[in-house]
C-alpha cells in the first residue's frame, strides 16, 4: 500500500508522462500474491484495458486513479514507468503497456489493490469507497470543524495512532505519515485521545494538514520512490532512516518499537506518554 502524499506525487507524474497514450495490452495478476485484491477476474483485464486512451490521474486516499477511457484503474500499491525496450519488472501485479512501446508497473508491498472498474461505479472494497466519499486531508474541506466531525463516543478510548491511522478515518494517511505528524504535534502514539487537551487536538490537527500537505509538495518521503524509482524529497524525521538517531529537536535518541501492528517511531523526549 501507499499512503496519501505518495499517491499524489504518482498521480501528478502519472497526468504528465502517460496522458494520451493509448493502451496496447494489459497483464493482471501475473505474479500471484496472496495480498493483492483486483475487481473481477484479473485474467479479464486486457478486455477491459486494450484500447482505451489514458486521462487524468489523481490522488484519492493512499489510491491513484488513472482515467482509462470509460473505465478508471485504482491502484494503491508503487508504481514504475518504463521506457521503451527498457526490461520490464520479473515480479509484478499489474502491467500496462501502451502502444508507443513505454509501460507502466505496479507491485504489491505488503498488499495492494489493482481495481479495473467503469467509471463511476464503486469497487466494493470498503476502504476505497471510504476515500471516495471524505475530503482529502490536502483540501480546504478538510478544515478544523470537519475535523472535529470525526471524534465519536469511542474516540477517548482510542490511542492517537489507531484515531489517526485506522478505519481511513482520514483517507490516505497511514502508519507512515503518521509519525512525523504525531512528532510534529508532539504526542505519543499510545497516548489516549481522551487524555488530550484541547491545544494537543489543535496541533493535531495542524499536523495532520501541514505534514501531509510538506510531504506532498517536497514529492513523497524519502522511504518510497515514485514513477521514475526516484526516493521522495521529503526528509523523514521519523523513519527507518533515522531510528537511533538524535531527535532533531532535542537530542534524545529517536526509538522504534512494535504497536497495533506497525512499527512506531518517536522521541521519548518530545513525546512523552
Ligand atoms: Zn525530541
Amino acid at each position: 500500500m501507499i499512503e496519501l502524499p505518495e499517491a499524489s506525487v504518482l498521480a501528478a507524474q502519472l497526468t504528465s508522462t502517460v496522458k494520451g497514450k493509448r493502451i496496447a495490452r494489459a497483464v493482471a495478476n501475473q505474479s500471484p500474491h496472496k495480498f493483492a485484491w483486483y475487481t473481477g477476474d484479473p485474467a479479464t483485464y486486457n478486455d477491459r484495458l486494450a484500447g482505451k486512451v489514458i486521462g487524468d490521474a489523481v490522488a484519492v486516499g493512499g489510491y491513484v486513479e488513472i482515467e482509462a477511457g470509460d473505465m478508471r484503474l485504482a491502484i494503491n500499491a508503487p508504481l514504475r514507468f518504463h521506457t521503451q525496450g527498457e526490461k520490464r519488472p520479473t515480479k509484478h501485479q499489474l502491467l500496462v503497456e501502451f502502444e508507443d512501446g513505454t509501460a507502466i508497473s505496479g507491485t504489491a508491498q505488503m498488499w495492494g489493490g489493482f481495481f479495473c472498474l467503469p467509471a463511476g461505479s464503486a469497487a466494493h472494497f470498503g476502504e476505497y469507497d471510504v476515500a471516495k466519499a471524505r475530503p482529502s486531508p490536502l483540501t480546504d474541506a478538510f478544515d478544523r470543524a470537519y475535523f472535529g466531525t470525526l471524534f465519536s463516543a469511542d474516540t477517548p478510548k482510542l490511542s492517537a495512532k489507531a484515531f489517526l491511522a485506522t478505519e481511513q478515518r482520514i483517507p490516505g494517511l497511514g502508519n507512515g505519515a503518521l509519525q512525523d505528524i504525531l512528532w510534529t504535534a508532539r504526542i505519543h502514539p499510545k497516548r489516549k485521545m481522551g487524555e488530550l487537551t484541547d491545544d494537543e487536538v489543535d496541533a493535531m490537527f495542524a499536523a495532520v494538514k501541514g505534514v501531509l500537505a510538506a510531504m506532498t509538495e517536497q514529492g513523497g518521503r524519502d522511504t518510497e520512490c515514485d514513477l521514475f524509482g526516484r526516493p521522495g524529497g521529503y526528509v523523514t524525521i521519523l523513519s527507518r532512516n533515522t531510528v537511533g538517531k538524535p531527535c532533531p529537536a532535542c537530542g534524545a535518541i529517536i526509538r522504534k518499537e512494535p504497536y497495533l501492528g506497525g512499527s512506531i517511531y518517536y522521541c521519548p523526549q518530545c513525546q512523552k506518554l
